[in-house]
């Protein structure tokens, strides 16, 4: 038998499965392989040297030994481990879902090294945010452009009309905003306010420190939420586990109010 051949990666945890007694199941994100399913060995172990960085959405170099099946992490050095992420319980589930909506629409061994610079820009950001909302709407609007999902802001989709500054409507299964005229003929459209289409198309645009500038009020980040959650399943197929879990997070905390004024 060949001796195995070894390569070595940058990566970010993206999930993480119980294997057997001691090993987990690793789902890595990477700059240059893309998605990767490998296996770590013993790390359930406390003797196990690689667990601490190996968390959920930790940034590591890792040293991997190619195998007929699972690819085995045998180094891993961290390089950040976003704790402050892993320590919220709201920016944890957040990340979550972000974790699974990459995961989701990535396929194992295509590269994307926007769809990874991304990831760390939603991480570090989400570290430091007061909330997880616009991390998370950032995040959702940039990889479906990365994906080839953009869903179309600036004309209605059905009669091709300029849209104007009134009450639209979105529509996940049209792919996109409808006139007021058309959305009539659209059960699934849901009214679009004027302030959610124009957020919407800031974030299309890509620019984070217009981004960053945003302050949202509760009821319009509830309405950008709405608006991806309809949309994303027609992209991916089926809904995302995890939205339950930034929901019961979120229930759970009735007081809390980090959302602020717009301006
Ligand atoms: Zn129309």
């Amino acid at each position: 038998m060949s001796a195995p051949r070894i390569y070595r990666t940058e990566a970010v945890v993206l999930r993480h499965t119980r294997f057997g007694e001691a090993d987990r199941l690793l789902t890595l994100f990477t700059p240059h392989l893309g998605k990767l399913r490998v296996l770590a060995k013993g790390i359930l172990r406390p003797t196990s040297h690689m667990a601490g960085h190996l968390e959920l959405f930790s940034r590591s170099v890792l040293l991997l030994a190619r195998t007929r099946t699972f690819d085995i992490v045998t180094q891993a050095q961290g390089e950040e481990s976003f704790v402050a992420v892993r320590g919220e319980l709201e920016k944890a589930s957040g990340a979550l879902y972000a974790a699974e909506l990459l995961d989701r629409l990535s396929e194992e061994h295509a590269e994307s090294y926007q769809s990874y610079q991304l990831l760390l820009t939603f991480l570090r950001w989400l570290s430091g945010a007061e909330a997880a909302d616009l991390p998370l709407r950032y995040f959702e609007m940039a990889l479906l452009e990365i994906t080839g999902y953009r869903p179309e802001l600036h004309m209605c989709l059905r009669c091709k009309q300029p849209l104007e500054p009134v009450l639209n409507a979105f529509s996940g299964a049209a792919g996109g905003a409808l006139c007021p005229q058309c959305a009539l003929a659209d059960p699934a459209a849901r009214p679009l306010s004027v302030n959610a289409l124009k957020v919407l198309r800031l974030l299309q645009r890509g620019r984070l420190p217009d981004i960053q500038r945003l302050r949202l009020e509760a009821p319009l980040a509830r309405e950008l939420e709405q608006h991806l959650r309809h949309y994303l399943p027609h992209v991916t197929e089926r809904e995302l586990r995890s939205t339950a879990f930034v929901d019961a997070v979120r229930s759970s905390q009735p007081t809390q109010s980090s959302q602020r004024v717009s301006g």
